[in-house]
């Protein structure tokens, strides 16, 4: 599933072939991916602007707006995107566009007004688009009670000391939690873990002291959350930088983890005779080595 840096990736990547044009069609192929789409997404547009695509946690944000804006009356439509399990976009150009057929799970199709065609293609069907209030998608549901960005400064150690005193839940958990935090998913809340040694299994309130002030851990890993998220988006950067317009495939690009799915592999840490291991946390799977993260 794709996280924060994933989601940064595919927006790097939408943002120079869209940025500016006009969606003279949107392809709807179904009436529905998770949920249905807006009834009228198609009406509030087509023929508008896509002025910007931004980020929120793991929400693609596109914004689109009239092309002879006013600025007493302008209405700005946001279409919210999330890519699920198995979503992903890729870009044709308009010499590929002519050229290729349409894949079994191309469930969306932005035309802009060059003969680009933007495909949103997705076999499992876990991810979707929602249209926003007009000029208010940060009031969305969806989007309403996410905690910080993890790369701003309003995520900091003092911020989360603050979030996790006296909280008992583990620490783990307490870090998916994205009214805490926005966009950290399983895969890198387990390397942050591992970077930071901390045992998964700890509680959260480790992170700050009596007075609710960061302790030695806090400080330690907020800033390993932010490398590990940036590494990840530069990987991403330059993976775009090679990608292969027609074939490639946004969001999915391979990093290298040092936990994640490496149950009964050695620790990578130099000296450490331990293997990874697995156990299971509120359903999902944390991978962390015994030793390196000992209480
Ligand atoms: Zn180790």
């Amino acid at each position: 599933m794709p996280e924060l840096p994933e989601v940064e990736t595919v927006r790097q990547g939408l943002l120079p072939a869209m940025q500016g044009k006009k969606l003279v069609k949107l392809q709807l192929n179904r009436k529905n991916l998770r949920f249905n789409f807006d009834v009228d997404l198609v009406e509030r547009l087509e023929q508008k602007i896509v002025i910007d695509i931004e980020r929120r946690s793991k929400y693609l944000l596109m914004h689109f707006e009239d092309e002879n804006q006013t600025s007493h009356n302008s209405q700005k439509e946001t279409l919210i995107g999330h890519l699920g399990m198995s979503g992903k976009f890729t870009i044709h150009t308009h010499n590929e566009a002519k050229m290729r057929e349409h894949l079994k799970h191309d469930h969306v199709i932005f035309s802009l007004e060059d003969g680009t065609e933007v495909v949103y293609n997705d076999p499992r069907r876990f991810g979707f688009l929602l249209l926003a209030e007009p000029n208010d998608w940060q009031n969305h549901k969806l989007i309403k009670d996410i905690g910080p960005e993890p790369l701003t400064d309003d995520f900091d150690a003092n911020y989360l000391a603050k979030q996790s005193a006296k909280k008992q839940g583990n620490i783990k958990n307490h870090l998916l939690n994205q009214k805490i935090v926005a966009g950290l998913g399983n895969i890198y809340v387990c390397e942050a873990l591992f970077r930071a040694k901390l045992d998964p299994t700890l509680p959260a309130s480790i992170l700050a002291n009596i007075n609710n002030k960061p302790t030695k851990a806090c400080k330690t890993l907020v800033p390993i959350i932010k490398n590990i998220l940036q590494e990840a988006i530069e990987a991403g950067g330059s993976t775009l930088k090679d990608y292969r317009k027609a074939d490639g495939d946004l969001g999915y690009i391979q990093h290298r983890f040092t936990t994640y799915s490496r149950e009964g592999e050695p620790c990578v840490t130099q000296n450490c005779k331990s293997k990874i291991a697995r156990i299971v946390q509120s359903g999902r799977s944390t991978f962390y080595c015994p030793s390196c993260q000992k209480r």
